[in-house]
């Protein structure tokens, strides 16, 4: 029997609250106000979301900071089963999830039900974290006292996250806040609220206490973040976007010196040295550059081949590149979706009109799609000058330029003249080159052999204008726990 694709659609957003998420219960923003969220595939509004104003911030921000010292005390078993029941109804309503993020962010419906298995593993690996944080208790060396060493919660958090990744941000933010025993306020991006709301719903179906997560969605995301910063009762700011809106937010931190996590920008060489597995090489390039339609942190931004190899795997990426099929996500056999919008598209396509005009040649694509939807056709470019600003900037889509290289030294000059510093690339079967290169790449992380770094257990972040401080792994904890030093005598 066919399944009416429109109706389940219809379904799946119906079923999501569309209001603000305060102190425990659902209600509308203060004016009464509403955005629309768009199908990027189509460009029609799928739902009205409430407009969130400084005011509602402000509520969202005293129920978090009137729930602090209760959920405390909180048994770390009690905070981790929560996260591992709401880890469990993730995975149950993958399906369901999958589809809403396809349909407010773009991207295929395979790719976002494997976002959602990564964000929900956010959940369980933090579930298990929750009763793992401990201290220490020492002798002072001159054996006149004893150091206790105890981690607590850092306190109320305002946590903003971006579209790329709807769900798997926000769960890499929440999860540690909970396990950690934080209480919060999200702030989702407002071209994806719906997977958000999805989330606090399902948080609050598995007994999250009222007033620990509190969900404010808006248009207006300036306004509503700058008094809640500003606000004495915060003490904790993580923040996933660009690095423009990141320095914003550090300087306006500043004034209260709160607690800060950045997960910026990137810039990612993808470095392939001439003893490379070049099947490998290629299957991993288009990981690193299409997964997300190339709207990722880690998206591999710039190619860097060693001469004797550049020519193949042009050919061999570029083939696979133009195969690759263009549509709308929800069809099962589509591999690339849309981009966001239509400022998105215009900037890629600028990104690549520069690059052609200096001398680069385009080997596939290089033009965006006719019909509805910010559709931009899979893209490879070669022979890019050193001046492209597109070797400099994020490109943020499908677009993979290639540059060759001679000699191991300036592979790394080039991967590091960069700005940014999140993650890098690097393909060689030679063990010590491979560690050479490790040690003197100027990032956060890097990918060995393999097109994609993000694990629930490993620390996700960078460094330069990348941003600092890590998710994930036995760090991502650390981002919400203060430290309190006791000198004891007794
Ligand atoms: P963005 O424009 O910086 O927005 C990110 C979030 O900040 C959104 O919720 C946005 O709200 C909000 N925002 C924008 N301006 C603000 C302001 N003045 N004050 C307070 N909040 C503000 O970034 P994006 O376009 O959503 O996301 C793409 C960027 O995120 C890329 O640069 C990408 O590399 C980066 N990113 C980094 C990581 C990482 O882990 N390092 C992961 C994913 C993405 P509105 O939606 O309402 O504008």
């Amino acid at each position: 029997m066919a399944v009416d694709t429109g109706a389940l659609e219809h379904e799946v957003v119906e079923g999501v609250p569309k209001q603000l998420y305060v102190g425990g219960r659902w209600g509308p923003a203060a004016e009464n106000g509403t955005f629309g969220v768009e199908d990027p595939s189509t460009g029609e509004v799928i739902a009205e979301v409430a407009n969130g104003t400084p005011e509602d911030a402000l509520r969202a921000l005293e129920a978090a900071h009137g729930k602090q010292a209760d959920w405390r005390d909180h048994p770390p078993r009690e905070r981790g089963e929560i996260l591992r029941r709401a880890y469990e109804l993730m995975v149950e309503r993958a399906d369901e999830l999958a589809l809403l993020m396809t349909l407010e962010m773009g991207k295929p419906v395979a790719e976002s039900k494997a976002e959602i298995s990564y964000a929900a593993e956010f959940f369980r690996w933090f579930a298990e974290q929750a009763v793992r944080i401990d201290g220490r208790y020492a002798v002072a060396p001159n054996g006149q006292g004893r150091l206790l060493v105890m981690k607590q919660p850092v306190g109320p958090a305002y946590l903003i996250t971006p579209w790329n990744f709807p769900a798997a941000m926000a769960t890499r933010k929440i999860g540690p806040a909970i396990a950690a025993g934080c209480t919060m306020i999200l702030k989702p991006a407002s071209y994806t609220p719906l997977s958000a709301l999805a989330l606090t719903a399902i948080l609050e179906e598995v007994g999250l206490p009222g007033g620990v997560l509190n969900v404010i969605t808006s248009s207006s995301s300036s306004a509503v973040s700058e008094p809640v910063i500003g606000d004495f009762r915060l003490r904790k700011l993580s923040f996933t976007g660009s690095t423009e809106v990141g320095r914003k937010l550090v300087e306006q931190s500043a004034r209260q010196l709160l607690r800060v996590s950045m997960e910026l920008g990137g810039n990612a060489p993808f470095l392939i040295f001439d003893d490379a597995d070049l099947d490998k090489a290629v299957e991993g390039a288009l990981l690193a550059k299409m997964r997300n339609i190339g709207e990722a942190c880690t998206a591999a931004n710039r190619f860097y081949v060693a001469d004797p190899l550049e020519e193949q795997f042009a050919d061999r990426l570029s083939k696979r590149m133009a195969s690759m099929k263009v549509g709308r996500g929800t069809d099962a056999d589509v591999q690339v979706g849309p981009l966001i919008s239509e400022d998105q598209r215009s900037k890629v396509e600028e990104l690549v009109q520069d690059a052609l005009e200096r001398g680069a040649s385009c080997v596939v694509g290089g033009r965006r799609l006719d019909g509805a939807g910010y559709f931009y056709a899979p893209t490879v470019l070669k022979e890019i000058p050193d001046d492209a600003r597109l070797l400099k900037e994020e490109i943020f889509g499908p677009i993979a330029p290639i540059k060759s290289f001679e000699g191991e030294e300036r592979a790394i000059r080039w991967a590091n003249d960069t700005e940014y510093g999140l993650v890098a690339y690097v393909y060689t079967r030679d063990l010590g080159r491979a560690f050479r290169v490790m040690e003197r790449l100027e990032y956060g992380m890097i990918g060995l052999n393999q097109g994609m770094v993000s694990n629930p257990a490993a620390p996700f972040g960078g460094i330069k204008q990348s941003g600092f401080g890590r998710e994930g792994g036995y760090e991502g904890i650390e981002e919400y726990l203060e430290t309190k030093y006791c000198a004891i005598t007794y």
